[in-house]
């Protein structure tokens, strides 16, 4: 007998084993077996692997072998929670998720509104193109990766019957209280619900993501400890990747996050706009402005737009910009002013130059 999350996935393709753990890679007498595959282990919904099968004997490839530190690791990632993690908007984003995730050995499936099956076969994802199947999959955890703008068709369109009643739902957009409301509203009452923010993208966290703030919100996880632990698991992805995990409510992180990324983004759209160019004298300072357009217009035009649109105090943080540049402008020009009254009024003639200040 299979384990229970595969007794529908039969038209469905295979999923590929996730690529071994980080630090393993290229040892592969040292990779731990993909036990989520393996049928005499199944996932419990509390994350946890169980003996499944004939009174759980274990198998002479279960044992202990070649070295002693290789059980060791091995041991210690069995004994660590995987998750089947679905991911919906497989894009940019998505895929840069979805390859740490398999990196620590969870077990990734993919949906997008576009076909990513090649993406994800390199990741070592299943992909699916029909939201039905991937839902008959029965995942764990699902991810939502789509646009801002287009969260509440996709998720809408999402056959939400097909998954457990307990299925955790997380979404990583870039703004909070929207998905918030939108997944309290839309999901049946025993989903839970996690909001995130990874608070870096494929530019800002291509060499890890150590130190890079995570922000979330648990803002429902039903009280048994089977989900408890199910979103701890997942919360713990990000936590063993370095980052700084801040626990803030969807609101505080709205209110934050126009200025530190609606700026940020707007500031080197805008720079763009100028078509700088590096040049033989570059200073740092402009060194990190070609860098801010570089990060921020790599990220989609729909992605900024999300940020203006679906935050509130984006539309405020834009009237203040335009306020602080007129303002700046208004002290130039007042300082210009100043110095031509000097130089028309203070030379003998009362024609001034630069040098009749001076006589
Ligand atoms: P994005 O442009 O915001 O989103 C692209 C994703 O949305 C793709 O998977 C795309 O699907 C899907 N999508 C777009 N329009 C759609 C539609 N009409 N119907 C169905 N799906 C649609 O770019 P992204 O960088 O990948 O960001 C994805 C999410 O992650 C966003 O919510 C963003 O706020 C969040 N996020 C991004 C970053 C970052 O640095 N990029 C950081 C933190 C959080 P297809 O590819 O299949 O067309």
């Amino acid at each position: 007998m299979l384990p229970t999350p595969y007794r529908f996935a039969s038209p469905s393709p295979p999923i590929p084993p996730p690529p071994p753990p980080r630090g393993l890679r290229n040892m592969p007498f040292l990779r731990p077996k993909p036990a989520l595959f393996n049928p005499f282990f199944r996932l419990t919904t509390s994350g946890r692997l169980r003996r499944t099968g004939a009174g759980g004997a274990m198998r002479a490839m279960d044992a202990a072998q070649v070295f002693d530190h290789e059980s060791g690791a091995s041991e210690e990632l069995d004994q660590r929670a995987r998750l089947k993690i679905a991911i919906v908007g497989f894009g940019n984003f998505g895929q840069f998720l979805a390859r740490t995730f398999a990196a620590q050995g969870h077990a990734i499936i993919g949906h997008s509104r576009s076909d990513h099956s090649a993406a994800a076969r390199s990741l070592g994802a299943a992909f699916f193109r029909d939201p039905h199947d991937l839902c008959e999959q029965h995942p764990d955890v699902v991810v939502l990766c789509t646009s801002i703008l287009s969260t509440e068709a996709v998720l809408r369109s999402l056959p939400l019957q097909r998954l457990r009643r307990s299925t955790l739902f997380v979404d990583v957009l870039s703004v909070k209280e929207f998905p918030k409301n939108l997944l309290l509203q839309l999901l049946p009452p025993d989903f839970d619900i996690l909001c995130t923010h990874p608070m870096f993208g494929p530019e800002s966290g291509k060499h890890g993501w150590s130190g890079l703030p995570f922000v979330y919100d648990k803002v429902r996880i039903g009280d048994s400890e089977d989900r408890a632990n199910r979103c701890r698991c997942f919360l713990d992805i990000f936590a063993r990747e370095g980052c700084r995990m801040v626990e803030m409510s969807c609101t505080e992180h709205d209110e934050n996050a126009a200025e530190i990324q609606f700026l940020t983004h707007t500031v080197g759209r805008l720079l763009a706009k100028l078509d700088l160019k590096p040049t033989p004298i570059n200073t740092k300072g402009f060194e990190t402005l070609l860098e801010l357009v570089e990060n921020t217009c790599s990220d989609s035009f729909d992605l900024y737009n999300g940020l203006f649109m679906y935050n509130n105090n984006s539309t405020e943080l834009l009237e203040r910009l335009e306020l602080a540049f007129n303002s700046l402008r208004k002290e130039l020009f007042g300082r210009l002013h100043v110095n031509l009254r000097k130089q028309l009024f203070q030379s003998p003639n009362g024609v001034g130059s630069p040098g009749a200040e001076e006589n």
